[in-house]
């Protein structure tokens, strides 16, 4: 099938090139001309495991090509793909702003039947929004289909071409056959289509991102409960997370979600409440608990330097807002090392991926390492805040010989508490406030 995705972003790209691995012909679509550059070279311009060399394989195969002709790109294209970013706007709303554009541009160059697919995660009541606008510009017959995409960065090659289901908001059955068609080769093995109504699809990305950002909340609520009763936070989420009604996924206590949709998304979700005068209380108290974590973090941090944190050197090890990815976006390192150098702390940060991405955040604030033994050298603390797996079995007497003060900030709970007590570090961790935790 002929496709185009307009945005070749993390989702742009990732559907692009999953959708030409399973033989269609696609064109992704970019306004960053740069972006287009370096992907006609077969380079990625984000890290995502098992991309590039996808791009590399489709374009030598010509089955995939990047464009900023988005003209072009309608025309050739039967199916056409909205991977458009919906950022929050000041009122905490989805900014519809690039997929309203891209409808007018769709709507001035069709020139026969085509299936428009939003992709973005978009309020309810988009896809009739988008209908209305590509109408004004054209009498050509279309449909417009929501297909909200749940890949999460770091895996997003995998999550795409293994889908756990594809949901697929439309009232159009030839919209809906040709959708069912261009997704066959992902469902082999059961994993479901699941067909809904438009307003029902677009509501099932805030519902599913919101639950797991309560999730998350809800355990860091619990976390520093553990704190102050003695229980280990640890213990208990393989207590209830072993109940399969519960899951023992996104359970994890820590510094608070971030990245470029939950903040947004649960934001979004709040926002288009308000609008249909409904307050929704649980989604406030996940934003409030959200933005305190952070807080407490940076207090404990300050905590372990005994309250004195100016003048101090502290290294953070991990930067993006999860592992396997350089998006930095509402990464809670952003927060955390803007309220350490308010305080007056200095800081050295180490990323295995993102120390690019993050000199767009902090310019010459703190010094970048390559290797994170040398962001150690002569730090008063480590602080752990994106938990990359190569962190989690570092040389701690190594560690201990770099730095100056021997105090471990865990944002992430990767260390044991009672083996670096027995290594001689001060070690403070997220709802672990059992023997030598903190
Ligand atoms: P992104 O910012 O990484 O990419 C968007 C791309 O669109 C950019 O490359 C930008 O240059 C381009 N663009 C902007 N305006 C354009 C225009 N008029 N024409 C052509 N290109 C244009 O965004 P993203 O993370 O890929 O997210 C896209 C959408 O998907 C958002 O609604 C997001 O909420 C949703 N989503 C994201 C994820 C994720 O993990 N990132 C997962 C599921 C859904």
């Amino acid at each position: 099938m002929r496709i185009s995705i307009i945005g070749t972003g993390y989702v742009g790209l990732v559907i692009g090139t999953c959708f030409a691995e399973s033989g269609n012909d696609a064109v992704c679509v970019d306004i960053d001309a740069a972006k287009i550059r370096i992907l006609r070279k077969g380079r990625s311009p984000i890290y995502e495991p098992g991309l590039e060399e996808l791009i590399k394989k489709n374009i030598a195969e010509g089955r995939l090509s990047f464009t900023t002709d988005v003209g072009k790109a309608v025309r050739r294209s039967e199916v056409i793909f909205l991977a458009l970013p919906t950022p929050q706007s000041e009122d905490g709303s989805a900014d519809l702003k690039h997929v309203l554009a891209a409808a007018v541009d769709i709507g001035k160059h069709m020139e026969e039947y085509k299936v428009i697919v939003n992709k973005s995660t978009v309020p309810v009541g988009t896809a009739d929004r988008v209908r209305n606008l590509i109408r004004k510009h054209t009498d050509v017959e279309f449909d417009v289909v929501s297909n909200p995409e749940f890949l999460k960065e770091g895996n997003a090659v995998n999550d795409f071409l293994k889908p756990d289901r594809i949901v697929i908001g439309s009232s159009s059955r030839r919209a809906i056959a040709i959708m069912q068609d261009l997704y066959s080769p992902f469902v082999r093995t059961g994993n479901p289509i699941i067909i809904m109504d438009e307003r029902s699809s677009e509501m099932t990305k805030y519902a599913a991102n919101s639950f797991l950002a309560t999730k998350i909340s809800f355990m860091n609520e619990v976390a520093n409960l553990c704190e102050r009763v003695g229980a280990d936070v640890d213990m208990v989420r393989k207590g209830i997370g072993t109940d399969p009604r519960v899951g023992l996924q996104f359970l994890f206590a820590g510094v608070g979600y971030g990245g470029a949709c939950f903040p947004k998304d649960v934001s979004a979700l709040v926002r288009t409440a308000k609008e249909y005068f409904y307050e929704f209380r649980i989604l406030n108290s996940v934003q409030s608990v959200n933005r305190i974590q952070r807080k407490l973090f940076v207090k404990k941090i300050a905590m372990g330097l005994g309250n004195r944190v100016e003048g101090k050197l502290i290294a953070v090890w991990g930067l993006s807002f999860k592992p396997n990815t350089n998006d930095m976006r509402e990464a809670p390192s952003v927060t955390i090392i803007e309220d350490l150098l308010k305080r007056g702390a200095k800081v050295h940060v180490h990323d295995p991926i993102s120390n690019d991405e993050a000199k767009k955040y902090f310019g010459r604030r703190v010094k970048y390492f390559k290797n994170n033994y040398d962001a150690l050298r002569g730090a008063h603390a480590l602080v752990v805040v994106t938990e990359w797996n190569e962190f989690r079995r570092p040389d701690f007497d190594r560690m201990k010989r770099f730095m100056r003060g021997h105090i471990i900030v865990d944002g992430r709970n990767i260390y044991n508490p009672a083996m670096l007590h027995e290594k001689g570090f001060k070690y403070i961790s997220i709802g672990r406030n059992v023997p030598h935790g903190g």
